[in-house]
């Protein structure tokens, strides 16, 4: 090849993205909890919609996404107008990222934020900046001292993955409102559905100029597979995003498969509940067993051990007995593993497995 053709500036630098282990050789029956899915799968409403969708595959799917942008404003409250369906919530910051960030430009976030920040900001030729966090927990401060002239984007899930702690609404409209007025602050609310209460940033995204909410149907939904998420904020913000949004980004099966899942809350209000039950079970148990764990407000838990050695010594143990968790260095967070909460049989297996691995060593 010519050393003439090259890509765009930066996008040689971007490590690729490692997806969450789904096998371990040999085995069958491996239990996975390495991505934070839903270990209950979609509502069955979402389930026959997408079989539905098998009589339209000839007909190019709608373009304008009315239907599910009205089904998600009728559930949450919000003006369908300031809404943006995309190919998971993944491209709905990809958009943001490439609209709103080049190069010169800061996109900022916390140390151990969500990598997806990091590769799309490079993606656009923009430089990544993350800040410290405090004890795993986002500090506010330390991302309005990171802000500067050239921050045009801060991304902040909330609650965060992979430490799973959260602040809370004053804490973000602080945040919002001491940012320079050319940045935008984008509140990712992957998990904001696991948190009783919690609107996920809706309203300070409907009431200030400056904050965009991300939003997914992976996690709650339980529809990781199918790539479906939105995004809601100002309507010139939101206008800026669709002009460069692929016309027919999301399939018919896609958008059906979603406005069913969305109108079935009593699905999300189960998968809430019992995923609270089983996450302060299982933190209970990984902490009896000498490992402890932040208290963590999303589907997943971080649990830390002593060094390095002994989170990666332990997760060839979980392998070796069939558990797929995650391992965060990556994140920066090399002595930590992240296990998803999955069922009730799931969870008693990692704790087992993991009081095992304690007690031999
Ligand atoms: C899982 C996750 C997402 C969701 O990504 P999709 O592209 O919608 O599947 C977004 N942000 C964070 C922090 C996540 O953990």
């Amino acid at each position: 090849m010519t050393d003439q053709i090259k890509p765009q500036p930066g996008i040689l630098g971007i490590a690729l993205y490692q997806g969450g282990a789904a096998h371990v050789a040999g085995l069958s029956d491996a239990v996975k909890l390495s991505s934070n899915e839903n270990p209950f799968g979609p509502s069955d409403k979402a389930r026959e919609a997408f079989s539905r969708a098998v009589h339209k595959l000839h007909r190019y799917p709608n373009t304008d996404h009315r239907a599910l942008r009205e089904a998600i404003g009728e559930v949450h409250g919000l003006d369908p107008d300031r809404i943006i369906c995309g190919v998971g919530s993944d491209e709905i910051i990809h958009f943001l990222c490439q609209a709103y960030a080049g190069p010169k430009d800061e996109v900022l976030f916390t140390e151990h934020g969500f990598l997806m920040y990091r590769i799309s900001a490079m993606a656009a030729g923009a430089t990544p900046v993350a800040v410290p966090e405090r004890e795993r927990t986002t500090d506010v401060d330390a991302l309005l001292a990171g802000a500067t002239k050239r921050t045009r984007l801060v991304f902040l899930a909330n609650p965060n993955n992979p430490t799973g702690t959260m602040i809370g609404l004053p804490e973000l409209e602080r945040l919002a409102k001491g940012l320079p007025k050319q940045a935008i602050l984008v509140l990712d609310g992957a998990y904001a559905e696991y948190v009783d209460g919690y609107d996920g940033g809706a309203d300070l995204a409907t009431r200030l100029p400056n904050v965009v909410m991300t939003r997914t149907f992976s996690k709650i939904y339980g529809l990781g597979g199918l790539r479906i998420g939105w995004g809601y904020g100002p309507r010139e913000i939101i206008d800026v995003l669709n002009r460069i949004r692929g016309p027919f980004n999301l399939s018919t099966a896609q958008l059906d498969a979603a406005e069913a899942a969305v109108r079935d809350q009593d699905h999300v209000a189960r998968c809430r509940a019992e995923n609270a039950r089983m996450r302060v079970w299982l933190a209970e148990a990984l902490a009896e067993r000498g490992v402890p764990s932040d208290t963590s407000m999303a589907n997943f838990i971080l649990a830390r051990f002593a060094d390095e050695a002994e989170a990666a010594a332990c997760d060839d143990y979980l392998k070796s007995h069939g558990l797929i968790v995650r391992r965060v260095a990556g994140y920066g967070l090399p002595h930590c593993l992240r296990i998803t909460v999955g069922d009730e049989a799931s969870c008693r297996r990692v704790a087992h497995a993991i009081g095992q691995f304690k007690a031999q060593r």
